[in-house]
């Protein structure tokens, strides 16, 4: 049966590796473990657990990397978005550290796993500029340079005339640099992870979305549209595209917008004046901008928005993005835009849930999921693998709403307007 073609509206889609062919599952089948959701987090999970003997059915809606992962800036920034102290106050002193040193390690997890499986995604770790938007961000940067050092950061300063070489860009005055930070080309990682879980024997299975999940005697059955997998453990990794399948996942993040646009081919001295050393940028604003190259000839801008189609809204607020932070460029310049969804959390750090035995989720990475979806897939596959819950780096927890979740919609509309505003008087007044 020949598979509808992708619907991923993304840049990636026009430089990235080959798909492999997809097939949906059509039959009733049993495996060791069922995974849900073909992005960065599923594949790892079905990498791991592939490499090590399980049987694997891997199961997306769409196809590997059609999600978040397929459409991300790609950006690697092992970081989270609080002080360590903040994380260890709410994680305790078993769990606090581990989260920490997940973070601070994912980096490195993530191109040391690029380089063990060659993939070919076009893989560039040359650090990550964090930017001071205004004077009054400098102390959230000194805040986070001081506390994240203490836990085995790489994490710098770079002010002046050294950022603006660094940068190309004028916006910013201070900025930290993360040196195990870099980008990725996200399509082809997530198709690259897709070519060699099924090498060590995962089968992946496109347009089968999983509808329902079931016990059966004491294994889990999860139906789709044309086939059924009975297993001992079903992972969900859906994040930001999570579904009412397992009750009550959906509840626990909102899905925010991200929307990104794309320059037209730059040519060698316009392209070469930005980030010249190969640097990935964002900054402190509440309405993130976060920019990159495609590693080719172009530029990617992004920010936070209200619709996955990036709409006219949407489009304004990266033309006015992109030209404060290279005036060069104003909107005739952007080629392509694009939008997906993300998953955040109340705490603002990653969720690991065990509603039942055998059902396992994973998600939750409120924008930097590119590393840390990398990190959970493995601590999925191991926990799938023997490890007891109390001996993870993240902790297990139990379903709790977002608070106000029926009203998430309109919430995210009025925070973007609200945050919005506020980020705007912050660099009025420097
Ligand atoms: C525009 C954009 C820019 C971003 N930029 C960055 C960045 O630069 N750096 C960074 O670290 N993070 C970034 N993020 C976030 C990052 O991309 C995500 O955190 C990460 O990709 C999540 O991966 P995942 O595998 O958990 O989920 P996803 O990649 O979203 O995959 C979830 C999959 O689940 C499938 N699914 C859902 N329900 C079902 C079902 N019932 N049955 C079967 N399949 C199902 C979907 O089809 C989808 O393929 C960005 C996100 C967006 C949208």
């Amino acid at each position: 049966m020949s598979l509808p073609q992708s619907t991923n509206p993304s840049f990636w889609t026009r430089t990235a590796v080959a798909a492999a062919p997809g097939k949906a599952l059509q039959e009733d089948i049993r495996r060791d473990v069922t995974v849900i959701g073909a992005g960065i987090t599923g594949l790892r999970a079905a990498l791991e657990l592939a490499s090590s003997g399980a049987s694997v059915a891997l199961l997306d809606a769409h196809e590997p990397g059609w999600g978040a992962s397929g459409r991300t800036g790609g950006q690697v920034n092992p970081l989270a978005h609080a002080v360590p102290e903040k994380i260890i106050a709410q994680l305790g002193n078993t769990f606090g550290p581990r989260m920490l040193e997940s973070y601070v390690n994912s980096g490195n997890e993530l191109f040391n796993l690029i380089a063990e499986h060659q993939l070919d995604c076009d893989a560039v770790q040359n650090g990550w500029i964090r930017g001071a938007h205004c004077t009054g961000a400098i102390k959230e940067l000194e805040a986070m340079h001081k506390g994240w050092s203490e836990y085995g950061l790489d994490i710098s300063f770079t002010q002046g005339q050294a950022l603006r070489e660094l940068s190309g860009s004028d916006a910013y005055k201070t900025a930290t640099v993360v040196k195990s930070g870099g980008c990725i080309q996200p399509l082809s990682y997530s198709r690259e992870l897709a070519r060699v879980a099924t090498e060590q024997g995962a089968e992946i299975y496109s347009c089968s979305p999983a509808l329902s999940v079931t016990p059966d005697n004491r294994q889990w059955q999860v139906s789709t549209p044309s086939g059924k997998v009975t297993s001992d453990w079903v992972l969900f990794c859906t994040n930001g595209y999570t579904d009412d399948t397992l009750k009550g996942l959906k509840q626990t993040i909102v899905p925010l917008i991200s929307v990104q646009a794309v320059t037209r081919p730059l040519s060698d001295a316009e392209y070469n004046a930005i980030l010249p050393q190969g640097h990935t940028l964002s900054d402190t604003r509440r309405v993130i901008y976060y920019c990159r190259k495609d590693n080719h000839n172009r530029l990617l801008f992004g920010s936070l928005g209200m619709s996955e189609q990036c709409n006219t809204a949407d489009r304004k607020r990266l033309h006015k993005a992109i030209s404060h932070v290279f005036p060069q460029f104003s909107a005739t310049d952007l080629d392509v835009y694009w939008g997906g969804r993300l998953a955040f959390t109340p705490e603002v750090l990653p969720h690991l849930h065990e509603p039942a035995p055998g059902i396992l989720a994973g998600l939750g990475y409120n924008g930097r999921g590119v590393a840390m979806g990398t990190v959970m897939g493995r601590i999925l596959a191991e926990r799938v693998q023997g490890k007891a819950p109390e001996d993870l780096a993240i902790p297990t927890t139990g379903f709790k709403a977002f608070p106000f979740h029926g009203m998430h919609r309109l919430g995210v509309y009025s925070a973007i307007k609200y945050y919005e505003a506020r980020d705007a008087i912050d660099t009025r007044i420097g």
